[in-house]
């Protein structure tokens, strides 16, 4: 665990499942800089838990373009692929506290249930990301194969007697949230701890190696603001200390409204490089000094 006299440590924890594009680089150098600010440690995570998509020479590729565009990192990279047992552990944690709980419906399920409930004329709440909100332990099958592990956010909030979860923002939110930023995690309905072909989940991961390796600032993308309430609420849960958060601009290709994505090779690192463009030009692309 962190100390208070501590330098600051940051990570930036990119997932090599595509070629890293511009949005990355720009995430990656802002880290850099705010940690050099503040005198920090700068690490790097592999975000691999889902080991079919992520494969080491994406890995490889990954490294090769962060060093390109001049990110350094402290220490070995932490592979999340080589440590399912820390979060076997955390799980098994919430688990015993009677806060998770198996889940029999699959995605197919929940979308044929949300479409039955929509034909009636209903709209069914969705989540941050526009994911229907899973339906509640209650229309659990009792029989069913379980298909993962699910957190009980009511009871999880009953557990720790809150309505909401509060974290310190050092950039800003969508709406311009900045400062000490209230939410309540049921925006994210019983969100899933584990699966079945994935034994832990983005949001179960992050928190732990967030813990683990005692991150003090958690640098990102806007993208995952709203995802915090969720992170916040784990942390209570599993008795971990909250790192601050900065939660940055979202690069965006001139003229559009979405973020750049990794399927998309136009921007990729890579293919800039390829097309004479210098490591310097990408820098100042997004607003560092080449
Ligand atoms: N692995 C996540 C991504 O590539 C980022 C996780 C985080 O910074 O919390 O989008």
């Amino acid at each position: 665990m962190r100390r208070a006299d501590d330098r600051p440590i940051f990570r930036f924890a990119p997932s090599p499942n595509g070629f890293l594009h511009l949005g990355h680089a720009y995430s990656a150098l802002i880290n850099q800089q705010l940690a050099r600010e503040a005198g920090g440690q700068m690490l790097l995570r592999i975000e691999d838990i889902d080991v079919a998509r992520c494969t080491p020479a994406l890995e490889a590729a990954m490294e090769e373009d962060l060093r390109w565009i001049g990110f350094e990192w402290e220490a070995e990279p932490r592979r999340q692929s080589e440590h399912f047992e820390d979060y076997r552990a955390a799980l098994d944690v919430l688990v015993e506290a009677g806060l998770a709980y198996r889940s029999t419906l699959s995605r197919g399920d929940i979308r044929a249930f949300v479409a039955e409930k929509e034909a009636t004329g209903t709209a069914w709440p969705r989540d941050p990301d526009g994911a229907p909100l899973f339906p509640g332990r209650a229309y659990e099958a009792v029989d069913g194969d379980a298909v993962a592990w699910r957190l009980d956010v009511a009871a999880a909030k009953a557990h720790l007697g809150i309505e909401t979860v509060a974290w310190e923002e050092l950039g800003q939110g969508p709406e311009g949230e900045s400062g000490l930023v209230e939410a309540d995690p049921a925006q994210w309905g019983d969100f899933v701890l584990a699966r079945r072909d994935v034994p832990t989940s983005y949001h179960l991961s992050v928190v732990v190696d967030d813990a683990l390796q005692g991150i003090s600032d958690v640098v990102r993308g806007r993208d995952l603001f709203a995802a915090t309430s969720a992170h916040a609420l784990l942390q209570d849960l599993l008795g971990y200390g909250r790192p601050r958060y900065f939660h940055h601009d979202l690069i965006l290709e001139p003229g559009e409204t979405r973020k750049l994505s990794k399927s998309r090779d136009d921007t990729s690192l890579r293919a800039l490089r390829q097309a004479g463009v210098t490591a310097g030009d990408v820098r100042r692309m997004i607003g560092f000094e080449a």
